[in-house]
This record gives C-alpha cells, sequence and structure tokens, in this order.
C-alpha cells in the first residue's frame, strides 16, 4: 500500500502529461502501466522470436499501478519515448533515466526507460515509489544523448508456471536468447554519471 506524499498536487505539473488518464483517486497513470483492457501472450514475432506480446489499451478498463505493459516499455526503450507521458524525446535533448543507486562505475542495467527532464523531475517528486527511493536518498539519475539496449528474455522456472518466469539479459542478436525464452522487456545501459535524485532535482530547478 502506497500514501501519496503530502502536497503532491502543488507540484507544477508538465504540459506533457496533463492528457493522461487519471486512476480513482485523481492520480495519473503513467503511459506504460499496464491495464486489464486485453491480454498478454506469447507470439513468434518477426526479427524478435517468442515475444511477450500485449493488446491492452491505455485508459480502457482498471489500470493496474505498478505493472508495466511490455509493449509499450519496448515501444518507449526504442523509440526514445518518454514513459510517462509516452511522446517522443527529441534528440536535442537528453534521454532521464531514473534508477535505485547503480553498483560501481559501470553503466548498470535500467529496466525502466527514459523519460523527458520535466517529466523526470515531475515523477521523483509525485510518484510514491520514486518518492520512497529519493526521501532513502537511493535514487539516482542519468542524463545521456546515447543508450545501448539489451534483451531480457523469460521462460517458465518449471512445469508448474506458478513459480514464475526465469528472467536473463541477452544481447541483441545473441542466437542463444530465442531458444532461452520469450522477450518481455528491453533493458537499457545508459552510460553515466549518476547523480543522486536530490542533487539532480536541485540543479535542474536552478536551470530550467
Ligand atoms: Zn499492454
Ligand atoms: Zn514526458
Amino acid at each position: 500500500m502506497t500514501t501519496m506524499p503530502t502536497g503532491w498536487r502543488q507540484v507544477p505539473m508538465p504540459t506533457e502529461v496533463k492528457p493522461l488518464p487519471r486512476d480513482p483517486r485523481g492520480y495519473l497513470v503513467g503511459w506504460t502501466t499496464l491495464w486489464e483492457s486485453g491480454t498478454r501472450t506469447l507470439r513468434k514475432v518477426a526479427g524478435t522470436g517468442p515475444t511477450l506480446v500485449c493488446t491492452c489499451v491505455p485508459g480502457r478498463g482498471r489500470p493496474l499501478l505498478g505493472q508495466v505493459c511490455p509493449q509499450r516499455q519496448r515501444a518507449c526503450m526504442n523509440e526514445r519515448r518518454c514513459q510517462l507521458c509516452g511522446l517522443r524525446i527529441k534528440h536535442r535533448f537528453r534521454a532521464v533515466f531514473v534508477a535505485g543507486a547503480p553498483k560501481g562505475d559501470g553503466p548498470g542495467f535500467v529496466i525502466e526507460p527514459p523519460l523527458h527532464r520535466s517529466c523526470a523531475a515531475y515523477a521523483i517528486q509525485v510518484c510514491p515509489h520514486l518518492i520512497t527511493g529519493h526521501r532513502g536518498g537511493d535514487l539516482h539519475v542519468a542524463e545521456v544523448q546515447e543508450y545501448h539496449l539489451l534483451e531480457q528474455r523469460v521462460r517458465p522456472q518449471g512445469r508448474d508456471l506458478s513459480a514464475g518466469l526465469l528472467p536473463q539479459v541477452f544481447a541483441p542478436g545473441d542466437t542463444d536468447a530465442h531458444a532461452f525464452g520469450a522477450l518481455d522487456n528491453l533493458v537499457a545501459a545508459p552510460q553515466g554519471p549518476w547523480t543522486p535524485a536530490a542533487d539532480w532535482l536541485k540543479h535542474t530547478r536552478t536551470t530550467a
């Protein structure tokens, strides 16, 4: 159960996110959120082989907050779309990744798609699960011009499907990937540096 931070309605809303649908609390539903409409099925797709295909439609049925539609997750990563508003991040702007503290100095793998700068600043102050990370000092931000992608493939752990799916990350074009399992999410590897979210937010406010 998440509780809304006090004062979240006072945080100025970027224009891009205004048309987004709301949940019954009046809370914005991000573009990559999974909706109850539609189904998720395994299909053979040209290029990616076995792939989790989702037919949910934003605004139809109930939003399943905290769950991500694999179809729109991949669209965001592939097409440089913002995971909050769903619009493209123009190439003259950098793509902003928000994630937990990466380990070491490496690129760090990120499953959450990029955001516009303004959408990221808004999300950090408003989204309950991001706020928890932000307050705990764990949340970090990387602004990058380019990022490369890897594939997260999944397969059942065994015969009992309730045991959940086993994920593994593959480089694109890896011939073992299609045999391992279905393409679920795309994983980005943004080259840092990673800045603590609080510092990034302070800097963004003064330069916006
Ligand atoms: Zn979907
Ligand atoms: Zn956006």
